[in-house]
Formats: structure tokens, C-alpha cells, sequence
């Protein structure tokens, strides 16, 4: 059942990448969520498969799969492992994307490149104690020095700062706020130790202080000052990105159900039986083709050249939230065994909460689709 016409290529991409999840890395989820690293070998492979650069242009080094392809590869990374598909999310429709988006013709080559090769990798570095949902509000301070800029502040859960050769950068200089490259071994950069999270747990979360850093000017992307403008472009993208993994999990979570309520017997017959268990299958599926539905739209509108702010951000919300109505009636469907961390299920409850979190909470991206709904009057996209 597919709400979308994937093409052949789409297809092919889409086995390929659940292949290589079924042998390496649904196998690993359990230790990655347990020792709360991704091993370096994984990510390795991972970029040798071109996984780190499914949507960008082959010119840049990248897939040339759009960001359908970009969605259907998270979709599927994501059933076997939310860590692993969020540090490649962070790298490439964030941490890469923002240089993609605004940055100058030189910076794609010297940065883009071999990110979207796979043999670095990106953060995106926007969030600060003064600036969460009112990410504006950055206080890390660019001033400039002749063809420098030196580059003093403190920036808060930064998915991959740890692990990075690269962050794309959002400071405040005398113009507004002001979108960087750069290179984590360059003199200043500090990441903090790694924050101890509820879920996604493979995945590394750090600060990250920046003490007198000197950044040449030519590592600007974009034009001085509009930097808020390419931060909020680039999640758009990322916004779909995290849609599509809410979709992986939530397929992962149905099959896992459907198994179990036809294996488990209660009352001398399969749960599967009851109503009870039939109506939160139901539920799920349903859910979860709504979820699949305005994914795959909003991406092929995006490829097209749309503007998608307003349907990124409806599908940031949907998917997120109905993620998590989804793998709490996995658990309940699990019985005792949902709760246990013998099962997978256990791990994907915790991991599904943060998608209401990051890349904007659920009211900030509500603030986005009503400011635009009030401005069109009601009229329909
Ligand atoms: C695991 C993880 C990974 C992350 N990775 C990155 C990353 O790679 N790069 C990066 O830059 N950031 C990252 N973040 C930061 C993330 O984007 C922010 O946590 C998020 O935007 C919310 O900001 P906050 O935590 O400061 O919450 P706050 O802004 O303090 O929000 C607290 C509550 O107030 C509500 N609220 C705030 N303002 C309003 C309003 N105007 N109207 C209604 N309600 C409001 C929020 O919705 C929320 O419920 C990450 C966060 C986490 C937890």
C-alpha cells in the first residue's frame, strides 16, 4: 500500500537501504542504545553506502535522490535504529543542507563535498540557553577582524558537536544573525561532554563553547544577516526528514504488534482475536498512512521547487504526535513484554518522544501553521 508512485530508482534505493538496515544495523540498536555510542565502523559504512549524502545534487558529491529519497532512506534507517538515523539526519538535512542552502559556490566545494561523500561528517549549531524555541534570540557574537570574524559563545544540544569535523554555525554580528562554517580542530572549539538522554540514546547531544575562534569571512554562508533565513529554510527540509522517520517507526512498531497479538495466547486463543487489540491495529495503520501520505506530498513539493514552511511543519507535528499514539499502543498490545527492554519496543517508545522536541516543539511548529492560515485567510494552500 503505498499513498505515492515511487519510481523504479526510488524503489531500488528503498531495498537497498532496508537490506543493509536488517544486516547492520537493526542487529546493533540494542548496544547503540545501551552504550550510547554508534560505532565509528557503522557510520563508516554508512557513508561508503552514500547514506550521508542521498539528497544532495551528484555534482556535490551527494545521491542526486532528492529529498524523496532522503525521506524513504530515513524512513528506513529509522525502523531499525532512531539514533542512527537522527546523527544522519543532524549531518545531512541540517549540519550539510544549511551550506547547500545558502552557502557560495566555493563553500559547496571545499565543505559540501566531502560531507556529502561521507568522509566528514556535520552538526548543525543553532541553540542556546537564550535561544530554544525562540531561536532568533543567538547570542554567540561574530565580530569581525579584517578578513576574519572572531567568534566567542555557547551553544546547547547540538546533535553530533562531538563527533563533527564541521558545524554550520548561527552567531549574531552587527547585522543580525550570521550563519557560519566551521572546522571543529580549528583553535576554540570545544564540545562538552555528551548530554544523558531519555531516548535516541546512540545519538550524541553535546554543548559546545567557542572561545576567540578566528573564521575567515569567505566561511560566511550566505550574506551577513540572513542567517535566520537560511536556518529556518534548512529545517523545513529537515522538519520532512524527521516526518519520514516517524513514519519507519511507526511501520516497525506495526509489524512488531501484528506478530505478537497473533502469537499471544490469553483466554485460550491469540489476543489477535479481540476487538480490543484489532481496534488499536486499526488505529495504527491508520495513523500511520496519514503519516506516510502528507510525507511523501510535502517532499515531492519541496523537490519541485515549493515552498513547504507550512506543510513542513504539518508534518512535523502530525507525524510526531501521532508517532507517539502509534508505539504506545504497540506497548499496550505487548502486554508486560512492551515495558521490558527484552524487546525493541521498549527503546522505540523512549525514542519516539523527542520528535515533539527538536527541530521546533509541537506549539512552535502550530505558531508556523496558524501565523500562516490567519495570513491567507483560511484560502487553502
Ligand atoms: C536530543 C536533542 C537534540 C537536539 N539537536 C539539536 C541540534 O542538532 N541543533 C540545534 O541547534 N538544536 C538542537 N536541539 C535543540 C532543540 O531544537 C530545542 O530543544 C527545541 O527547539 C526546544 O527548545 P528548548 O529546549 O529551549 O525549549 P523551550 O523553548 O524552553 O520550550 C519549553 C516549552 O515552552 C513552549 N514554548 C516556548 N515558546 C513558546 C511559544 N511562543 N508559544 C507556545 N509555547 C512555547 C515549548 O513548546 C515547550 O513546550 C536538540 C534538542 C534535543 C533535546
Amino acid at each position: 500500500m503505498q499513498p505515492f508512485a515511487f519510481t523504479e530508482e526510488q524503489n531500488m534505493l528503498r531495498e537497498m537501504v532496508r537490506d543493509f538496515v536488517n544486516t547492520e544495523v537493526k542487529p546493533l540498536a540494542r548496544e547503540i542504545d545501551e552504550q550510547e555510542r554508534i560505532p565509528p565502523e557503522l557510520i563508516r559504512k554508512i557513508g561508503e553506502l552514500g547514506l550521508l549524502g542521498t539528497v544532495f545534487p551528484e555534482e556535490y558529491g551527494g545521491g542526486g535522490f532528492g529529498e524523496i529519497g532522503y525521506c524513504i532512506a530515513q524512513e528506513e534507517m529509522a525502523r531499525g535504529c532512531s539514533s542512527t538515523a537522527t546523527l544522519i539526519g543532524a549531518h545531512m538535512s541540517i549540519g550539510s543542507n544549511a551550506i547547500y542552502i545558502g552557502g557560495s559556490e566555493e563553500l559547496k566545494r571545499k565543505y559540501l563535498v566531502p560531507l556529502a561523500r561521507g568522509e566528514k561528517l556535520a552538526a548543525f549549531g543553532l541553540t542556546e540557553a537564550t535561544a530554544g524555541s525562540d531561536s532568533f534570540n543567538v547570542r554567540t557574537r561574530a565580530v569581525r577582524d579584517g578578513d576574519h570574524f572572531i567568534i566567542n559563545g555557547e551553544k546547547l544540544w547540538i546533535t553530533n558537536a562531538g563527533i563533527a569535523d564541521i558545524v554550520s554555525l548561527f552567531c549574531r554580528t552587527d547585522r543580525g544573525v550570521t550563519a557560519f562554517v566551521i572546522e571543529t580542530q580549528w583553535e576554540g572549539y570545544h564540545a562538552g561532554p555528551p548530554e544523558k538522554k531519555m531516548g535516541i540514546r546512540g545519538s550524541t547531544t553535546n554543548p559546545i563553547t567557542i572561545t576567540n575562534m578566528r573564521v575567515p569571512a569567505e566561511n560566511m554562508i550566505g550574506q551577513e544577516g540572513r542567517g535566520f533565513l537560511i536556518a529556518m529554510k534548512t529545517l523545513d527540509a529537515g522538519r520532512l526528514g524527521l516526518g519520514a522517520c516517524c513514519v519507519g517507526t511507526a511501520k516497525e512498531a506495526i509489524e512488531l504488534s501484528t506478530r505478537y497479538a497473533k502469537q499471544r495466547k490469553q483466554f485460550d486463543q491469540p489476543i489477535a482475536n479481540f476487538q480490543a487489540i484489532q481496534f488499536m491495529l486499526a488505529e495504527m495503520y491508520t495513523l500511520t498512512y496519514a503519516m506516510e501520505s502528507i510525507v511523501y506530498r510535502a517532499a515531492a513539493d519541496y523537490d519541485a521547487g515549493k515552498k513547504i514552511s507550512t506543510q513542513s511543519a504539518m508534518v512535523k507535528l502530525f507525524c510526531s504526535e501521532a508517532l507517539d499514539r502509534v508505539v504506545d499502543l504497540a506497548v499496550q498490545i505487548h502486554g508486560g513484554m512492551g515495558y521490558s527492554r527484552e524487546l525493541p519496543l521498549e527503546r522505540m517508545y523512549r525514542d519516539a518522544r523527542i520528535n515533539r522536541i527538536f527541530e521546533g516543539t509541537s506549539e512552535i511548529q502550530k505558531l508556523v501553521i496558524s501565523h500562516d492560515v490567519l495570513k491567507r485567510n483560511g484560502a487553502w494552500l
